[in-house]
C-alpha cells in the first residue's frame, strides 16, 4: 500500500530513512477512486467526540501470544512472495492451522497472464444466520526485495508485521469467530499479491492482484445470483508493531472509521489509534471502488520498519496483536448491526 497525504504537522522533521523512502513512493490522489456508490465517502477525519457507545469485547487471553508465535513461524519460512519456497510453505501453514480448527479452506490459484506469476488467495467461511457477509482480510505475501535496479531495495526481508501480522491475526480470530453464532456470515480472506512488484506503488498497476481478482469474481457471481452481497469489509495490515499506531485511514468509509474509533474508546485503546489521519491505498481499495463499505486498520505512516530489514518479530509485540483483536471483536457486532441487521 502507499500513503497519499499527511495532515500531521511536522512529519518532515520526523523523517527517517525509511519514511523518506515512503514519501518517494507517494502517489497522487487519482490512485484510489472515490466510493462513487455511497454518499458516505468523505476523506476528512471524523469527529472524535462523536463516539458510539459500544460494549467492549475483549479477545481471549493469550490470543496475542499465539498470534505472535504464528508470526515467528512464518518469518522462519523466509520471504513469502510468489515463486519463493516460503510462499508455498506459507500456504500450507495457513491451510493447516485453519483445518486444525475444523475450517474448510478454499484455495483460489491463478496465473497472471501479464506477469506470468502464480498467486493464491485463501479463504474460509464461517456461516451466519444470513448469507450476507462481512469480509475480514489481510495479505499474506511479502514485499519482493530482490532483483530491483536500485541496490538499496535488495535486502533480506521477512515481513513480520507487513504480511505476517495480518495473517497471524486472521489465523487466531478464526476459531474465536467460529465459536460464536454470528448473524452475518463471516469470510476470512488471505489475499496474495498485495505488494507492488515494482518497488514503487505506481498507482497499483502491479499490485493488489489478489483483492482485485476477488472483487471482480464477487461482482460476476453477484450479477449471476450465485453469491449474496458483501455488506462490509475490514482489512488488517501491519497491526502488531511494538508501538502500535493504527492511523485514521482516510479512504476508509467514515462510518466504519467512527466504529473503529468507538471500539478503541470502549476498550481503552485510544493511544494506539488515530493519532494521525492519512490515506493509504491497500486491499480495501478495490472494494471501495465498487461501493462496499470498507475500513483499513493499518500502521503505515510513521512506521519506521515499513519495507526495511527491521520488519522482524523483535519489533512486534503480542500486546499490540491483542489490542487489534479487541478492536476487531468490538467492532464486529456494530458493523453487523449497521450493515446487515438494518438491511434484513
Ligand atoms: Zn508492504
Amino acid at each position: 500500500m502507499t500513503m497519499r497525504r499527511s495532515t500531521t504537522i511536522g512529519i518532515v522533521l520526523a523523517l527517517t530513512a525509511c519514511l523518506s523512502a515512503a514519501l518517494r513512493h507517494q502517489t497522487p490522489a487519482v490512485g484510489a477512486q472515490p466510493n462513487t456508490q455511497s454518499s458516505e465517502q468523505d476523506e476528512t477525519p471524523i469527529d472524535q467526540k462523536k463516539v458510539i457507545a459500544l460494549p467492549a469485547v475483549k479477545a481471549p487471553e493469550g490470543l496475542g501470544q499465539r498470534a505472535m508465535a504464528h508470526v515467528r513461524a512464518l518469518c522462519d519460512l523466509g520471504p513469502r512472495y510468489s515463486g519463493t519456497p516460503g510462499w508455498s510453505k506459507q500456504l500450507d501453514y495457513i491451510d493447516g492451522v485453519l483445518q486444525s480448527h475444523g475450517l474448510k479452506v478454499h484455495r483460489d490459484t491463478w496465473t497472471d497472464r501479464k506477469e506470468l506469476l502464480t498467486f493464491t488467495n485463501l479463504s474460509v467461511t464461517i456461516p451466519g444466520k444470513v448469507k450476507d457477509r462481512i469480509v475480514i482480510a489481510c495479505h499474506h505475501d511479502t514485499k519482493c526485495t530482490s532483483g530491483h535496479a536500485d541496490p538499496e531495495h535488495n535486502f533480506h526481508f521477512v515481513g513480520a508485521n507487513d504480511g505476517g501480522s495480518g495473517t497471524a491475526m486472521l489465523l487466531e480470530l478464526a476459531p474465536v469467530l467460529a465459536a460464536t453464532q454470528p448473524h452475518a456470515t463471516i469470510e476470512l480472506v488471505f489475499f496474495d499479491g498485495e505488494e507492488s512488484l515494482d518497488w514503487r506503488w505506481n498507482l497499483a498497476a502491479r499490485a493488489l492482484f489478489g483483492s482485485k481478482r476477488y472483487v471482480k469474481n464477487h461482482r460476476d457471481a453477484l450479477l449471476l445470483g450465485k453469491e449474496s452481497r458483501i455488506a462490509a469489509m475490514v482489512l488488517l495490515d501491519m497491526v502488531g508493531r511494538t508501538d502500535l499506531h493504527l492511523q485514521e485511514e482516510l479512504y476508509s468509509t467514515p462510518k466504519l472509521r467512527t466504529i473503529l474509533w468507538s471500539a478503541a474508546v470502549a476498550c481503552g485503546h485510544q493511544a494506539s489509534v488515530f493519532r494521525r489521519a492519512e490515506g493509504a491505498h491497500d486491499d480495501h481499495s478495490p472494494f471501495l471502488d465498487v461501493g462496499i463499505p470498507s475500513v483499513d486498520l493499518i500502521d503505515l505512516n510513521g512506521n519506521p520498519h515499513w519495507h526495511t530489514a527491521a520488519d522482524t518479530p523483535e519489533n512486534m509485540s503480542d500486546k499490540s496483536l491483542q489490542i487489534t483483536a479487541d478492536l476487531v471483536l468490538t467492532m464486529l457486532p456494530e458493523i453487523e448491526r449497521t450493515y446487515v441487521l438494518s438491511k434484513d
